[in-house]
């Protein structure tokens, strides 16, 4: 037996990811037979496009199967950057700026490890995806939370942040589209909470992962484009895994200012050292047939739009929740709040009375609140809402 008291602070103040665990509780039900509505993954349920598959494999054959530089395969960087300049209008991008990790989340984590020292505060509105604020501690940083619920629509407001701002905060993360509420920041909220980190002189980290998944007509910005004031000072992190459905290809990416960038690939280098090199030809593919990846982007979000709409009705029809219409990711996040019961023991009891898995509000910084993913089949969100009708009766 390990003791307890041997593990490190860093181990010891982790919180293991809970959005993981209701996914791994749910499956096993599953594998012992249970007839399980799992509303608690965290990735797209369709099949990485054809084409991509087919650029890793021929890669995979040609011998691509060694050490790539650190930061990703030149190429990829340059793509990448590019898509910066043409598609996000970030003026100036090169492909030094920019570095390809072993996923989103490790992006998020060299991002945070670049700027936070011990001691300094971070930022982060909650609903917050579960990652960050145990991000922040493992960097050392104090995660200091603005929560921002239903009633503003999950954003946080620039004097919600002015006010929260300290001589110690460094750094501010925003993600839009968000997880867990799907919430969109438009243009004109985006740069007044940039004007709010320009004036004080701190960053942004601005995980963008689900730029390419937006419904009703919204429009994504990135803070980069805004000025070249806004492009020094922020980090923008995104990846393949939600866009093109490559969650187990584990490839992220980061666009910095040139100085944060080049920390960030020192890190890496000293860390994970390169992604997957044979996986980023397949990303690499994904960049040069933009039009084909955009095509089949747009295939899925058909799909997770009709789903989107089904769940929403489904749930507004339900006494006791109330539920936002998210306009981007693919995530509903209703409160609960009505129905007398905090959600860890809401999600518990649903799952064993009903067999219906969904994430509870805690994780996320929103006690009262539940994440559920529509990246599922629509016989599992028809069934999902029946037993999730039927269980709600029961409480209120
Ligand atoms: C999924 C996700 C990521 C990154 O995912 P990877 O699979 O590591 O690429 C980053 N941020 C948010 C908010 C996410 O939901």
């Amino acid at each position: 037996m390990i003791e307890h008291n041997k593990l490190s602070t860093w181990a010891t103040n982790i919180a293991p990811s809970p959005t993981l665990a209701v996914d791994a509780k749910a499956k096993e039900l599953k594998a012992a037979g249970e007839d399980v509505c799992g509303f608690g993954a965290g990735e797209p349920d369709f099949d990485t496009p054809a084409f991509i598959k087919e650029a890793c494999a021929q890669a995979l054959s040609d011998g691509r199967t060694k050490y790539a530089p650190a930061a990703g395969i030149p190429d990829l960087r340059a793509a990448i950057a590019e898509k910066y300049r043409d598609d996000n209008g970030v003026a100036g991008v090169e492909a030094s700026q920019v570095v390809v990790s072993p996923g989103g989340k490790f992006s998020c984590y060299l991002a945070i490890l670049s700027v936070i020292s011990p001691g300094d505060e971070v930022l982060v509105p909650a609903p917050y995806w579960v990652s960050y604020p145990e991000m922040v501690k493992l960097a050392g940083g104090q995660p200091r939370i603005l929560f921002a619920g239903q009633e503003s629509g999950f954003k946080i407001t620039p004097d919600q942040l002015r006010a929260a701002i300290t001589p110690k905060t460094r750094l501010l993360i925003l993600n839009s589209p968000s997880n867990p509420t799907g919430a969109v920041y438009t243009e004109a909220e985006l740069r007044a909470l940039v004007d709010v980190v320009l004036e004080a002189g701190i960053y942004l980290m601005s995980d963008e992962i689900y730029e390419y998944l937006l419904y009703d007509n919204v429009d994504h910005f990135s803070p980069a484009s805004f000025s070249p004031e806004a492009a020094a000072s922020t980090i923008t992190v995104s990846g393949f895994s939600k866009t093109f459905s490559m969650t187990g290809w584990r490839l992220g990416t980061l666009m910095a200012a040139p100085p944060i960038a080049k920390a960030i690939a020192g890190i890496q280098s000293q860390t994970s050292s390169n992604a997957t090199t044979f996986a980023q030809y397949g990303a690499l593919a994904a960049m040069q047939k933009w039009a084909q990846s955009m095509a089949a982007v747009q295939e899925m979000l058909t799909v997770f739009d009709r789903r989107r709409l089904r769940l929403l009705s489904g749930l507004e029809s339900i006494r006791g929740i109330r539920c936002e219409r998210a306009e981007g990711a693919f995530y509903l996040f209703p409160n609960i709040e009505e129905l007398g019961i905090d959600a860890a023991a809401f999600a518990a009891q649903l799952l064993e009375e009903e067999k219906v898995a969904v994430v509870p509000g805690e994780g996320f910084g929103a006690p009262g609140y539940m994440r559920l993913s529509y990246a599922v089949s629509d016989e599992v969100i028809e069934k999902g809402l029946e037993r999730l009708e039927r269980f709600c009766a029961k409480l209120v």
